[in-house]
């Protein structure tokens, strides 16, 4: 690929190009579970960071439409580099759709090129450990800023990130949205857990102590829901299900190809493939703004097809689809990732009573 050629669209052909070394660097990446710095790297040399931010920021500020075409093609080629990618989005939009001006002066410019990486670590604030007596990251104030205690859950990539988006609790409840320099002191970033899919994504526990936190870096609040204000990631959006449609279209054109020689895989693979079209069509209906139906309905339906259309692939593909790998197999443990990301109630209980044979 030539070097700083954007990809202006979803039907570029570099964006084609980036794809095929995206596939190319699967099976290493998830046979050591390294950080995938090369896919990142070959993505911000074609632009890709740029598509999600306005135009005044040096971005491409492509349309959601487009967005989620672009989604559906890097999904299908390596689910973590894409779903690392909607990490450091989250945290651009939230640092973007804040009013700290001097913040987006200092941060903006080297996460559009690539040259920085953020991240985001809010799900403690939206679905994870909500059913606890306390908040697990607490904030109070001083006169000069904020000090943070506590941990933040998940958080991708955290030990390769400048910058957390990251959001702790006031004893009045309030909430708060901070922009958390990793090298702050009290800062510390367990080596990330092994995952059943995804671990290269190095997602993780980010644990702060007595962390001195400038008003400086305050993005959003203290606010009752700092997560409804401003733009920004938050759960029940369109990007899992986009991700969830990405990987069920990989395992679908596996099935296809293998159905070539096997006339007997050729049904299951035609109708596993026109419902994936059916979700895209949805999918990017709703993405351009045409209720058709909830984002919960699509994300539950999407699920529903990850899990099928990545098993009806691995038993086309036998035992030898069950040997490390193959990737197959690689499929099966990632469609499991998207009954736990950012799973929201509802989408929960649609996927258990799927499971159950209730309907
Ligand atoms: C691979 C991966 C990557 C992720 N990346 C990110 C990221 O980059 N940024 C981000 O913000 N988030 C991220 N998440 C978080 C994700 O979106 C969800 O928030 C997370 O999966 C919720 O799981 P939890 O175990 O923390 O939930 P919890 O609700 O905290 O459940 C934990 C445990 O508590 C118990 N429990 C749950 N509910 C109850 C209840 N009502 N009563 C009693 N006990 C209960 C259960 O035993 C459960 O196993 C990631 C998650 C994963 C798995």
């Amino acid at each position: 690929m030539s070097q700083h050629s954007d990809i202006t669209s979803p039907d570029d052909s570099a964006l084609d190009q980036l794809c095929e070394a995206l596939v190319a660097l699967g099976p290493e990446l998830d046979r050591t579970d390294a950080w995938p710095s090369e896919q990142l790297r070959l993505c911000g040399e074609a632009g890709v960071f740029r598509w999600f931010v306005p135009r005044r920021w040096g971005g491409l500020e492509w349309s959601d439409a487009d967005i989620t075409r672009g989604y559906l093609r890097l999904g299908a080629a390596c689910l973590t580099t894409a779903f690392v990618i909607t990490q450091r989005t989250g945290a651009c939009q939230r640092i973007v759709g804040s009013e700290n001006e001097p913040l987006k002066e200092q941060l903006l410019g080297p996460l559009v090129t690539g040259e920085s990486f953020a991240t985001v670590g809010i799900s403690h604030l939206t679905t994870s450990r909500r059913h606890l007596s306390r908040p697990v990251l607490a904030a109070h104030e001083t006169t000069e800023g904020f000090v943070l205690d506590g941990y933040s859950p998940w958080v991708t990539g955290a030990d390769h990130a400048s910058t957390i988006v990251t959001g702790a609790v006031l004893e009045n409840g309030q909430q708060i949205l901070v922009a958390l320099p990793t090298d702050l002191p009290g800062v510390a970033i367990p080596e990330p857990p092994r995952l059943v899919g995804l671990s290269a994504s190095h997602t993780g526990e980010v644990r702060l102590s007595n962390v001195k936190l400038p008003h400086e870096c305050l993005l959003a609040g203290p606010a009752e829901n700092v997560m409804k204000i401003g733009v920004g990631a938050g759960t029940g959006g369109l990007q899992t299900s986009t991700l969830a449609i990405a990987l069920a279209s990989a395992a679908i054109d596996f099935l296809e190809h293998e159905a070539i020689a096997r006339p007997d895989l050729g049904t299951p693979g035609a109708e596993l493939r026109r419902e994936q079209l059916d979700l895209t069509d949805t999918l990017l209906a709703l993405a351009s703004g045409n209720a058709v139906c909830t984002n919960d309905e699509l994300r539950a339906r999407a699920n529903s097809l990850a899990l099928r259309a990545s098993q009806a692939a691995l038993a086309a593909a036998k035992g030898t689809g069950y040997v490390v790998g193959h990737p197959a197999g690689r499929w099966c443990r990632e469609a499991l990732f998207f009954l736990v990301w950012s799973c929201p109630q509802g989408v929960m209980a649609a996927n258990l009573c799927e499971l159950a044979g209730l309907d």
